[in-house]
């Protein structure tokens, strides 16, 4: 294939609010010719792109891997026609956002590609609830993980992932949220690990859930509506212990019934 003259930039566009976004991410907006974005970048932030032609290319649940290669196309082709093509991506566009794939095949196309960083969620989510991830003496380890699994990949042990760190945060999670309760406390984790999940954080509609895991276990469907993760972690234990100040936060709670049955 003939080498593509423009340039590629994997933009991060922050977790939501469209002014969350880095100086660099909103230059390149301004001067790109093509913008290609998923489909949860906020109108006002694809807005940014004022000269582009913008483009969704949302990838929703079920045939990822023919979208992404689609996907992957494009942006080689429009590297073609244009010297500044952005692809902007939710969040930190090298977190859960298929990045090395784009990453791969326009190198493997020729193409010089560059990444722009952005405000992951999870990082979002700790602003909005005024809660440090790290602190001195309880977490000095935070771990990003999904128990979602891709076509063809291998499920592997998330749940000791969680398990070993002091604060976990977990992405494309919420909808499950009660299964994986039920996972991790059957992997061991004590059922009164302290759980926050937190839907559109940095946008005014953000909700919180908090509540203890053994009681997340127990719950039926969260209603969500937007983007959600579930954090959990000691370092939530005060924002939890404030709304179940009773006997539910003790780690002697009955197992869910999904266990014991
Ligand atoms: N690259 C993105 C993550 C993409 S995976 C980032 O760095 O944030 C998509 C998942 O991110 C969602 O399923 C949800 O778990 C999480 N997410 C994205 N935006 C969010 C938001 N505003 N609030 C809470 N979770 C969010």
């Amino acid at each position: 294939m003939k080498p593509g003259t423009g340039r590629v930039y994997l933009v991060g566009a922050g977790p939501g609010a469209p002014d969350l976004i880095t100086v660099r991410a909103a230059q390149l907006l301004a001067r790109a010719n093509i913008v290609f974005h998923d489909a949860l970048v906020h109108p006002d932030t694809v807005a940014l792109a004022v000269n582009a032609e913008t483009v969704a290319v949302g990838k929703r649940c079920g045939k990822h891997s023919t979208a992404q290669r689609f996907i992957n196309k494009r942006l080689i082709d429009a590297a073609a026609r244009f010297d500044t093509v952005v692809r902007l991506k939710g969040g930190d566009p090298m977190l859960f956002g298929r990045a090395q794939e784009e990453i791969d095949a326009l190198r493997c196309a020729g193409v010089e590609v560059e990444v722009v960083p952005g405000v992951t969620a999870a990082l979002a989510a700790s602003a909005e609830l005024g809660v440090a991830l790290t602190r001195r003496g309880t977490s000095r380890s935070v771990t990003f993980v999904t128990p979602r699994v891709g076509d063809g990949e291998q499920a592997g042990d998330w749940t000791q992932c969680v398990i070993n760190a002091d604060c976990a945060a977990l992405y494309m999670a919420a909808g499950q949220a009660r299964e994986i309760a039920v996972r991790l406390i059957a992997s061991g984790m004590r059922t009164d690990t302290p759980v926050v999940v937190v839907e559109d954080a940095s946008l005014p509609t953000m909700t919180r859930t908090v509540l203890p895991l053994g009681r997340l276990g127990r719950a039926g469907t969260l209603a969500l509506r937007g983007p959600a993760m579930i954090l959990l972690g000691e370092v939530f234990r005060d924002v939890v212990a404030a709304v179940w100040p009773d006997s539910s936060m003790t780690s002697h709670e009955p197992l869910p019934e999904a266990l014991s049955a």
